[in-house]
């Protein structure tokens, strides 16, 4: 779930770009599609190459626990140019500067998390321009969690998912045609939305390739 995106769904896939990757003697495509992230860049202090959470105190319930958040570190290192992403469980006395805020929410709508990225004036922008900062909100209503195979994986992916979007990854464009979105129109790739069940295996818990090629496509492996 993104805030100021509504727009990037209309965006048109003007192109598409394969990779091959060879791993073990076997060469495979590894897609990557500039529909599947959005443009622009980070002008603030904390940028995609130094990515630092401070996970509040209203994040952390009885069913978003440390564990969920640490699950970010599925990108660590999966490109040299991001590296490591921090994540940090708030405590008394720590700094508040050095990090983006992950705050919890009691959201109704079916919303699971929120990446709201805003400019040095601190208003909201659009997730294609120049981003100076940026929160995530992670919903506290577990019940909206329940329909996965299991909450606390949902929740995990969901957290991911978001810093995938801080990472500027969007949802991956659904279409057919699209080289690699072999699942109904879409790949498998922890960013696309939804809960994780068995029934639609595209919707991945973890970081996986179709994500790592779009992260070394935005910014460089
Ligand atoms: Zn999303
Ligand atoms: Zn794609």
């Amino acid at each position: 779930m993104v805030k100021g995106t509504r727009t990037i769904f209309k965006k048109l896939i003007s192109s598409i770009t394969a990779l091959s990757v060879m791993i073990c003697g076997f060469t495979f495509p590894a897609y990557a599609h500039n529909s599947d992230y959005f443009s622009g860049i980070y002008t603030g202090i904390i940028t995609h190459q130094n990515l630092k959470f401070r996970i509040e105190s209203s994040a952390i319930t009885s069913f978003l626990t440390s564990s969920v958040y640490y699950s970010a570190y599925g990108w660590s290192n999966v490109s040299n140019s991001v590296g490591s992403i921090g994540i940090a469980i708030a405590s008394p006395g720590m700094p508040s500067s050095g990090f983006y805020s992950v705050y919890g929410q009691w959201f109704t709508d079916g919303t699971l998390g929120e990446t709201i990225p805003r400019d040095s004036s601190g208003n909201i922008v659009s997730m294609g321009s120049n981003w100076y900062s940026l929160s995530i909100t992670m919903n506290t209503n577990s019940s909206s969690f329940s329909g996965a195979d299991n909450a606390t994986t949902a929740a995990k992916k969901t957290f991911t998912h978001e810093v995938g979007h801080a990472l500027k990854l969007s949802h991956p464009a659904f279409g057919y045609s699209i080289p690699g979105h072999t699942y109904q129109g879409l790949p498998k790739a922890v960013m696309n939305q939804g809960l994780t069940m068995s029934s639609k295996p595209w919707i991945s818990s973890t970081v996986v390739t179709h994500d790592i090629s779009n992260l070394q496509t935005k910014w460089g492996s």
